[in-house]
C-alpha cells in the first residue's frame, strides 16, 4: 500500500503551548497592536518541554512510525527564529529522523508543501480548511470531540485505523 503524506501541527496537537500563551497573553493585557511582539518575544523555552505533552502525543508518534503508513512530517508555524529552533530540537529529542518544517505564521501551510491528497491534523480549523480548499484532508484534533465539520481525533494514534 502506497504510504499517505501525514502532516502534524505542533501547537495545540503535540504540546499544549496554546493554554499558558492564552493565560499569559491576558495576564498581560496584550493589546491587538502589540500581538505580534508578543508571540515573538515570548519565552518558548519556559513552554516547549514535556510539561505540556499533550495525551501521549509523543509515544503515538511512535506508534504512527511504527505503522509505516504514512510520511510523516511535523508542519508547524512559528512567530520567530529561537521558537523554530527550540521546537526542532525539542522534537529531535525524540526523534532523530523525522521530518520538522517550521511555517512562518505569516504564511499559510498550504504555501509550504504540496497538499493534495496529504492529510493534514490541526487543532486550527483555519488551517484545515485552507488545507482543505488545496485539495488535502484535514482531521481536526480536539479533547472535546468539537469536530468543526472535519473528521475529528482525541489522540494522534487513532489516525493509524483512518487510512
Ligand atoms: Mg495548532
Amino acid at each position: 500500500m502506497e504510504r499517505k503524506n501525514l502532516y502534524i501541527d505542533f501547537d495545540g496537537v503535540i504540546l499544549d503551548t496554546i493554554t499558558p500563551l492564552y493565560r499569559d497573553y491576558e495576564d498581560q493585557k496584550v493589546t491587538p497592536d502589540k500581538r505580534i511582539e508578543f508571540y515573538e518575544n515570548y519565552p518558548w523555552e519556559t513552554i516547549i518541554n514535556d510539561d505540556y505533552i499533550i495525551n501521549d502525543g509523543i509515544n503515538d508518534i511512535d506508534k504512527i512510525i511504527e505503522s509505516d503508513k504514512f510520511n510523516l512530517a511535523i508542519l508547524t508555524h512559528v512567530n520567530s527564529l529561537n521558537e523554530a529552533v527550540l521546537k526542532i530540537k525539542y522534537l529531535r529529542k525524540y526523534f532523530k529522523d523525522i521530518t520538522i518544517i517550521p511555517v512562518p505564521k505569516a504564511i499559510s501551510k498550504t504555501k509550504m508543501i504540496h497538499t493534495k491528497d496529504a492529510i493534514l491534523i490541526d487543532d486550527y480549523a483555519g488551517n484545515l480548511r485552507e488545507w482543505k480548499e488545496e485539495g488535502g484532508i484535514g482531521i481536526r484534533f480536539n479533547q472535546k470531540g468539537n469536530a468543526k465539520g472535519f473528521q475529528v481525533i482525541k489522540d494522534l494514534r487513532e489516525v493509524i485505523d483512518m487510512f
